[in-house]
């Protein structure tokens, strides 16, 4: 085989891209200008142990070759965009809050050795910042901070063109940037991060401790159904219908996030600031009263230039953005 073959450099050059979640596994295999050429959704069945998981990683990667015919040597590497702290040099997940039991897991190396080609692993935070900066809303920019929000709220941070890391690959945690000393407390033992207020599980906490305070009172507390398996966006939905109860929790939740990300700005000073996950779809509902927040509290220097977006890779911004750590990833 010739070396042209082997490396492929052209514009039908593909990558594998995995985005592995805590209930579901995205894998896709992508074309240089990031269209998406196949892609699977698979269960990760987390509760059925991490080698059942990583069997499950491989058989879906097995699987895009196979339905595409194609010889795994014309593949550039395989991403992966994996939860929780992320050693990307070494390719080793530290541990995963929404995998139980993954601890220290070699990720990288255990696909490198099943598929013998490159494997380069990040946070999924990151892998969605780097995906909107290769192929989404954020291409050409080079200082941006990509905020993930979902159960909870992480940020990938692109810096000077460049993924920031930090020094134990822990930047970007803005979810714990403490808005209230007495706020309620978070999960990660803290009181009054900004997850504890704005976050899906903050949001839902704050929801729970109302409601029982309303009875504690002997008063009713409104309706709602299966708090557990409402989505962010379902309560999102319930404050515009004037549920008061809910309405003034996301007002709070809204006021600290745009409080959180003043924060982010006034440190930064980024160029665009862009919202992925779940919330996407609330479109300028959710993104003007931001804005009105955002614009009140960041130093007025700052704000002239800046953008303040939704991403545009939606669904696919995880496998987009893993595949695309093969492309002009530095
Ligand atoms: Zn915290």
């Amino acid at each position: 085989m010739s070396k042209l073959e082997n490396h492929f450099e052209t514009e039908d050059e593909l990558a594998i891209g995995v985005d592995l979640g805590g209930s579901k596994i995205g894998i896709a295999l992508v074309k240089k200008n990031g269209e998406i050429e196949k892609y699977i959704k698979i269960p990760t069945h987390a509760e059925q142990g991490q080698e059942s998981t990583i069997n499950r990683i491989k058989q879906g990667i097995y699987q895009v070759i196979e339905q595409k015919d194609l010889r795994i040597n014309k593949i550039s590497g395989i991403g992966i965009g994996a939860p929780g702290p992320v050693d990307y040099k070494e390719g080793v997940i530290h541990c995963a809050p929404n995998l139980p039991g993954w601890k220290e897991v070699p990720l990288a190396n255990i696909v490198k050795d099943e598929f013998q080609i490159p494997v380069i692993m990040e946070n999924d935070a990151n892998v969605a910042a780097w995906g909107e900066k290769t192929f989404g809303v954020a291409r050409g920019i080079d200082d941006m901070v990509c905020l993930a929000m979902g159960t909870g709220i992480g940020a990938g941070l692109i810096l000077s063109g460049k993924i920031y890391h930090g020094k134990n690959n822990l930047a970007g945690e803005i979810g714990h940037i403490i808005v209230n000393k007495e706020g309620p407390r978070c999960n990660c033992g803290n009181y009054g991060c900004l997850e504890a207020y704005s976050s899906a599980a903050g949001i839902k906490n704050r929801l729970y401790s109302k409601i029982n305070k309303l009875k504690a009172d002997n008063q009713t507390p409104p309706f709602i159904s299966d708090l557990d398996d409402i989505s962010l966006v379902q309560i999102f939905k319930m404050a515009r219908e004037g549920n008061e109860v809910v309405k003034d929790i996301v007002e709070e939740a809204i006021e600290y996030l745009g409080i959180g990300i003043a924060t982010v700005i006034n440190i930064l000073n980024p160029e665009m600031i862009v919202l992925v996950g779940g919330l996407a779809n609330e479109g300028d509902k959710l993104l003007n009263p931001l804005k009105e927040i955002i614009y009140k509290r960041a130093m007025s220097s700052h704000l002239p230039d800046l953008k303040i977006v939704f991403g545009k890779l939606g669904d696919y911004a995880g496998v987009i953005g893993a595949a695309a750590l093969f492309w002009n990833y530095v």
